[in-house]
């Protein structure tokens, strides 16, 4: 066992020690109806269905979410030519030309400076555009669907951020985030196939200047809101789109649930409708303070967010992060989800509401109880195969069925229901 095993044992024992015990009792008690995913399941049905124009409509453009158009603007973008879209370079400018030809094509409309769709700050360049919705009395309110478009750059480009492998000089950054924008600009494409429209407005943007410290979202927020914050029925970040966050998983993730009421009902439906899983989990689940994307500064000001992403792969800000590495049907898999979450918010007769101070929520421990079951179904593809590891996620994996199966009910029961799930992922982050 070398140091950094040893490391990592000890914060997983640590992590798993300190809730060991009281978490929903030792033996499985009956579950409340109401939190099993098949009555989750039953609910989400009878929530969703094409009950006016407006969501036949929407599921009418989800079979025009176009793998082929995602593919070729993931190539374009993630392509040597634009030399790691660094903010304030050649191949930034490159990447912002392209994505602006793009939007000018599908009908959106520019939102930027001057009647175009650039937005200027001091470290970089936001692009901004408008699909307006239908509804007079709704148009006035958003659903901002976002992807930070910069990246590492070169290692030759004077800024430290990439490192060559052999002769790679270029951090092409495939899955981060060519593919959220590739994604983003196919969800504006099938949307736009609906002849019924949406009832409230998109606000459709690409972010510069994430990978330097989230500077072109916290330059909207803070400076430059294109309408009042106020007017945002949600704010999106499609961040890093079909990857594995493990091997052998193909779900992806819907974080800041816990910062909203209303978004984690639609997503359920959604996973219902689709048959397949876009975990809605907590904002803990980024890591840290959770700012790890462009939905940071949003929800610090109050706005319902959701940071959609598959989680970071083995080549994430390196200069293997290549077009190979993201998986067209993982892909097309997370976006539809985001294409119907889109529609369900840009038509529902109620928006989301803002949560301060959340509780910890059960979907959380689902979350983690599958990707510590997929980790024992072959731990040596994530070098977790010692046996003390295996027995350390078994043991994680036990009580957090416990408390699936007994979701904490009182104040205090959550409390230590969340320090858990917290110091799991601290551990994870530790690990990362
Ligand atoms: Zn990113």
């Amino acid at each position: 066992m070398n140091g950094r095993t040893a490391a990592i044992v000890s914060i997983l024992f640590v992590a798993f020690m300190a809730c060991d015990g009281e978490a929903g009792g030792d033996v499985a008690t009956p579950s409340d109806a109401s939190s099993t995913p098949e009555t989750r399941q039953a609910d989400a049905d009878a929530e969703v269905g094409p009950t006016d124009p407006y969501p036949a409509a929407a599921r009418a453009a989800l079979a025009n979410l176009d793998a082929s158009y995602f593919q070729s603007q993931l190539l374009v973008l993630a392509d040597d030519a634009m030399l790691g879209r660094q903010n304030q370079t050649e191949g930034g400018q490159a990447a912002r030309d392209h994505i602006i030809a793009q939007l000018q094509s599908l009908g959106v409309q520019p939102a930027g400076d001057n009647g175009g769709f650039e937005q200027v700050f001091a470290e970089g360049t936001n692009v901004l555009g408008i699909v307006p919705g239908t509804d007079p009395a709704l148009a006035d309110e958003f659903v901002l669907v976002s992807a930070h478009y910069d990246h590492l750059g070169t290692s030759i480009d004077g800024r430290g951020q990439c490192a060559a492998i052999g002769n790679d000089a270029i951090c092409n950054g495939a899955s981060d985030n060519a593919s959220g924008v590739a994604g983003v600009l196919a969800l504006v494409d099938a949307l736009n196939s609906s002849t019924t429209g949406l009832k409230r407005s998109l606000l459709i943007v690409f972010w510069d200047a994430e990978e330097d410290g989230l500077l072109g979202s916290t330059h909207y927020v803070a400076v430059a809101p294109l309408v009042p914050l106020a007017n945002l029925a949600a704010m999106f970040s499609v961040d890093i789109v079909g990857t594995r966050i493990i091997p052998g998983v193909e779900a992806a993730f819907g974080l800041g649930m816990d910062y909203s009421q209303g978004i984690r009902d639609v997503l359920h439906a959604v996973n219902a409708e689709l048959g397949t899983q876009v975990y809605p989990v907590s904002m803990n689940f980024s890591g840290g303070d959770g700012g790890r994307s462009d939905h940071k500064p949003f929800q610090e000001a109050g706005v319902p967010v959701v940071f959609f992403g598959a989680g970071s792969s083995p080549v994430y800000h390196t200069a293997a992060d290549n077009p190979e590495v993201v998986e067209l049907e993982l892909a097309m898999m997370l976006m539809r989800h985001v294409v119907l979450v889109t529609a369900e918010l840009a038509n529902g007769a109620d928006r989301p509401s803002y949560v301060d101070g959340p509780s910890p929520h059960i979907d959380d421990a689902y979350a983690l109880r599958d990707m510590g079951e997929a980790i024992l179904a072959d731990p040596s593809a994530v070098g977790l195969e010692d046996p003390l590891f295996v027995g350390l996620i078994e043991g994680w994996v036990g009580e957090l069925q416990d408390w699936i199966d007994s979701p904490p009910s009182t104040p205090a029961e959550e409390e230590e229901y969340g320090q858990f799930v917290r110091s799991i992922l601290d551990a994870v982050y530790a690990f990362l």
